[in-house]
C-alpha cells in the first residue's frame, strides 16, 4: 500500500480553465479520503490526473516512493471504479474481473485464481458466468469492485461509485465499501457530490472550490470547525447561520442587537471590525422568554425534518435558523430568543471569509 503525494499539481484545459490549480495534498497510506465540492470544482479532473487519464499541466503525483506523473495509467498500480462501472457488456463476470490481469500479462491460471478470489470476497460466486445485463445495479457495482481488487492495487480511485444505486442499496453499499477498504487497507480517494456519504465514510476529506482545496480535515473538523465561510456554507444538511456583525468592545452588534463576543476570539478581533458570525442551527437553543445576550426574533417558518424541526426566526435585517426537537416548536408569530451553545460560535473576517482565529495549518489551497 502507499501514500499519495500531490505537489503543486495543476491541470489547465484549453481556454485557461484551471480545473486543478496548484494543489498540494498528502493522503497517508491506508486512508479513505473523500473529495467534496460543488459541481465543476475539479473533483473528477483531480481524480483522473492522479489516475493518469489526464496529463498534469504542472506539478507532480507520487504514489509511495515513485514519481508517477509521466507514467501511463497501467503503470501506476492503481484501480479506478467509475460511476457507470465501465463493464464490458459482451463478457461474463469472470472475464470482466480478469480482463485487466490479461492486459498485465498474467498467466491464465493465475488470472482465474485471482478473479475467483475477488469474486468470493464480493459474494459474486454463482454469478461468475453471467453477463452484466443479467445483473442488478448493486451486483454490477460489486463486479467493478472485484475487478479493482483483483489487480492488487496500491491505490483505489472511486468516482461516485454509489450514485447509480437506489437509496436503500446505496446505504448498504456504503457500509460494505467502507468495511472492504478497511479490511484491505488500500489507500482510497473517493469523489462524491453527496456530503452525507463523505461524512459517513471518509477518514478525512477535502472541500474543493475552483480547483483549489479550501479545507482538509476529518468529518468532525470540517462540520464543526469550517475554516472559512465557503466551507461553512457548503457542509451540513441545513446551512450554517452566517450573520453580518460588527465588534463593539467585548460584544457584537448583530443587526442592531447586542450579543456576547466569545472570550476565546476576543484577542483576534479589534473594536469596530466587521465580521461574520457563524453558528449551526443545531448549536442554537430557543427560548420563549427573554434571554440576556440572546438574539430576539419572531417565529416565521417551521419546517419538519423528521425527528427535529427547523425554526426560522426573523427580525429587522436578521434571519436565524435553529433546530428544535420534534414537538417543541414554538408557535408561528411568537416572540423567541436564541442563544448559542457555548464554544460553538465561529467568527470569520468579513473581508476574506476566513476564521479570525484559524490555525494557519488548517487553511490550505
Ligand atoms: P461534477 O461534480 O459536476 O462532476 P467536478 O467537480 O468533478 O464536477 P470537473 O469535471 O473536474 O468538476 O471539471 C472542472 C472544470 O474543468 C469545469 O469547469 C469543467 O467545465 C472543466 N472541464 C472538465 N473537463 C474538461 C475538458 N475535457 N475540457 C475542458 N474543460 C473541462
Amino acid at each position: 500500500m502507499a501514500q499519495i503525494d500531490l505537489v503543486n499539481l495543476s491541470k489547465v484545459y484549453p481556454g485557461d480553465v484551471r480545473a486543478v490549480d496548484d494543489l498540494t495534498l498528502t493522503i497517508p497510506d491506508g486512508e479513505f479520503f473523500a473529495l467534496l465540492g460543488p459541481s465543476g470544482c475539479g473533483k473528477t479532473t483531480l481524480l483522473r490526473t492522479i489516475a493518469g487519464l489526464e496529463e498534469a499541466t504542472s506539478g507532480s503525483v507520487r504514489i509511495g516512493d515513485r514519481d508517477v506523473t509521466r507514467l501511463p495509467p497501467g503503470k501506476r498500480e492503481l484501480a479506478m471504479v467509475f460511476q457507470d462501472y465501465a463493464l464490458f457488456p459482451h463478457m461474463t463476470v469472470v472475464d470482466n474481473i480478469s480482463y485487466p490481469l490479461k492486459i498485465k500479462g498474467l498467466a491464465k491460471e493465475d488470472r482465474l485464481d485471482r478473479a475467483v478470489k475477488a469474486g468470493d470476497e464480493l459474494s459474486l460466486d454463482g454469478l461468475m458466468e453471467r453477463r452484466p445485463s443479467e445483473l442488478s445495479g448493486g451486483q454490477q457495482q460489486r463486479v467493478a469492485l472485484a475487478r479493482a481488487i483483483a489487480t492488487h492495487p496500491q491505490v483505489f480511485l472511486f468516482d461516485e461509485p454509489l450514485s447509480n444505486l437506489d437509496a436503500r442499496l446505496r446505504l448498504e453499499a456504503r457500509t460494505f465499501l467502507k468495511r472492504l477498504q478497511r479490511d484491505l487497507g488500500v489507500t482510497t480517494v473517493f469523489v462524491t457530490h453527496d456530503q452525507a456519504e463523505a461524512l459517513a465514510m471518509a477518514d478525512r476529506m477535502a472541500v474543493m472550490q475552483s480547483g483549489r482545496i479550501r479545507q482538509v480535515g476529518t468529518a468532525r473538523e470540517v462540520f464543526q470547525h469550517p475554516v472559512n465561510t465557503f466551507v461553512a456554507n457548503f457542509i451540513g444538511s441545513t446551512p450554517m447561520n452566517l450573520l453580518d456583525a460588527s465588534v463593539r468592545g467585548d460584544a457584537l452588534d448583530v443587526a442592531g442587537q447586542r450579543v456576547d463576543l466569545p472570550e476565546d476570539v476576543r484577542r483576534h478581533v479589534t473594536d469596530g471590525q466587521e465580521v461574520v458570525v457563524g453558528v449551526r442551527p443545531e448549536y442554537l437553543t430557543v427560548s420563549s422568554s427573554a434571554v440576556d445576550g440572546g438574539l430576539q426574533g419572531v417565529v416565521a417558518i417551521v419546517e419538519n425534518l423528521g425527528t427535529a424541526a427547523l425554526v426560522t426566526l426573523e427580525a429587522d435585517d436578521l434571519s436565524v435558523a435553529v433546530t428544535v426537537p420534534d414537538g417543541e416548536e414554538p408557535p408561528i408569530g411568537a416572540d423567541a430568543w436564541v442563544t448559542p451553545v457555548p464554544g460553538r460560535v465561529l467568527i470569520y473576517r468579513r473581508e476574506d471569509g476566513e476564521l479570525v482565529d484559524a490555525p494557519v495549518a488548517a487553511a490550505v489551497g
